[in-house]
């Protein structure tokens, strides 16, 4: 096998595995979900309706930029929201969707989630956005998608679940579980009361501190500057 062999089998595994650990931690169930890696001039995605555990790397598709599929299975449903996000967004090399429980649910109020917490800014931003609904595997989802992500790595879909993205299968999977578990914190507060938000300075300042800890360069100063928990 060439590297390029190599390098598409790896690739193709990434999806296989991120869809079943996504299932197997519990923020994903069925064949509900798609995930997707940049590959050649378009992506590879997983294939439409297959259970994971059945799936292998052969059955992942390839879509070019055009949107011409070519494998043995049909690709997601939602292929187009992949493709459209992978062009829209050169920073990220990966796309996965999930239909986890809290995001779902909190989406089904078609809303976002808040700075009702500092990890928000994991997702890029003070707030995770909330894109209205339309129909699965459309190109108005499609549009939706690509809005609700401006400027964030992760969104909700109205009626529907989230979509996270990243450098990697797996650093979407770690995002999408942050944004899970902010949606899970943010419903039970929700249910006893109304949290209190942070103000734009406190999450200008967030987001300055997460800035510094994705950045390589040697911090200089008090080691306590950094703040923890960027994912991508
Ligand atoms: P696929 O099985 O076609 O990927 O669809 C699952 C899904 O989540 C549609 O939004
Ligand atoms: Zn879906």
């Amino acid at each position: 096998m060439s590297k390029t062999e190599l390098d598409e089998t790896a690739a193709r595994t990434s999806l296989v595995t991120v869809c079943r650990d996504a299932n197997r931690l519990g923020i994903n169930q069925g064949t509900s979900g798609n995930a997707s890696i940049r590959w050649a001039d378009g992506m590879l995605v997983t294939p439409s309706a297959l259970p994971y555990d059945s799936m292998t790397p052969d059955d992942i598709v390839f879509v070019d930029a055009d949107g011409t599929a070519t494998g043995s299975r049909r690709p997601s449903s939602e292929w187009r929201f992949h493709l459209d996000i992978l062009a829209a967004r050169p920073e990220f090399r990966a796309v996965l969707h999930l239909h986890s429980a809290a995001a779902t649910a909190l989406a089904t109020l078609r809303e976002g989630i808040p700075p009702f917490h500092y990890m928000v800014a994991v997702a890029g931003g003070d707030s995770i956005r909330c894109g209205g609904y339309a129909t699965y595997g459309t190109p108005e989802l499609s549009a939706i998608a690509v809005a609700a992500l401006e400027g964030r790595s992760a969104c909700l879909l109205a009626n529907h679940g989230m979509i996270a993205c990243g450098a990697s299968p797996a650093r979407a999977l770690a995002l999408a579980i942050e944004v899970e578990a902010l949606a899970d914190q943010y419903l039970r507060a929700r249910s006893v009361g109304s949290p209190v938000l942070l103000t734009d300075a406190e999450m200008t300042d967030v987001l300055a501190r997460f800035a510094g800890y994705r950045s390589p360069s040697p911090a200089t100063g008090s080691a306590g500057a950094q703040a923890s928990g960027a994912v991508s």
